[in-house]
């Protein structure tokens, strides 16, 4: 589905990612996981366009898309939900959703709205309310059900559980995983590594900008003991 291959992300003189190589299979949910500055969130933006690669190729299901735009990207299925929920705080929650589906019909949105309202019932409760007046975990909530809105072929979710009580961090694991049950495709991002492992088929650990390994969430979850990042 995803192939990233050789990436390389500089802001001027800084280099967060050098060279890095990794893969997302249809079907899978792939984590990165890594501290703070491990430049995980410079390789999603790279995925969806935010920032721009200075070096590798980046396609999506064969397709080359590494020049096109956010909007062309996610016309191709990237989903995305940024690091610290972005929500536009004077909007409704349910056109905050709605948005996010705005490549579909009129029919088309209203049924997705249905569908992501079973899996985060806040949804249904307070679709009217603004978004900014909401906690800090429903509005987490209404970000990542903005990136599913579409039902994207890739969703990618930068550090969807931080700072968030366990609580909001099993609202949205449960709702992952009816996500995975339809054969979603994720690449997901956490320094909370435990959680995360839970929901992942396959994990890569990143420090510095590269890759210092990959594995099944077992081995990471074995390797990360003796490490920082769990
Ligand atoms: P975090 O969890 O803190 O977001 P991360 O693993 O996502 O960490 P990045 O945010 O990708 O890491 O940062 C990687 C490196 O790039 C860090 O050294 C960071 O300071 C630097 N960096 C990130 N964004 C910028 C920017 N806009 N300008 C300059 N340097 C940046």
């Amino acid at each position: 589905m995803l192939n990233v291959s050789r990436l390389q992300v500089r802001y001027g003189g800084i280099t967060a990612v050098r060279d890095l190589s990794i893969r997302v299979d249809e079907g899978e949910t792939v984590l990165l996981v890594g501290a703070n500055g491990a430049g995980k969130s410079s390789l999603i933006n790279a995925v969806i366009g935010l920032v721009p690669a200075s070096g590798g190729s980046i396609s999506l299901k064969g397709a080359d898309i590494h020049g096109l735009s956010c909007e062309r990207r996610a016309r191709h299925g990237i989903g995305y939900s940024p690091e610290g929920r972005h929500v536009f705080p004077l909007m409704s929650v349910r056109d905050n959703v709605l948005c996010g589906g705005f490549r579909l019909s009129g029919a088309q949105q209203r049924a997705s709205y249905d569908w992501l309202a079973s899996l985060f019932p806040m949804l249904a409760e307070r679709a009217a309310q603004p978004a900014g007046q909401l906690s800090g975990g429903q509005q987490q909530i209404v970000a990542i059900a903005r990136a599913m809105s579409s039902r994207p072929a890739l969703l990618l979710l930068d550090e969807p559980f931080l700072g968030l009580a366990p609580v909001w961090i099993e609202q949205i694991s449960r709702a992952v995983r009816q996500f995975q049950a339809q054969g979603a495709t994720i690449l997901m991002t956490e320094q909370m590594a435990v959680p995360a492992l839970k929901l992942a088929t396959r994990a890569y650990v990143m420090r510095g900008g590269i890759v210092t390994r990959e594995g099944s969430p077992a081995e990471i979850r074995e390797a990360a003991l003796s490490n920082e990042y769990l």
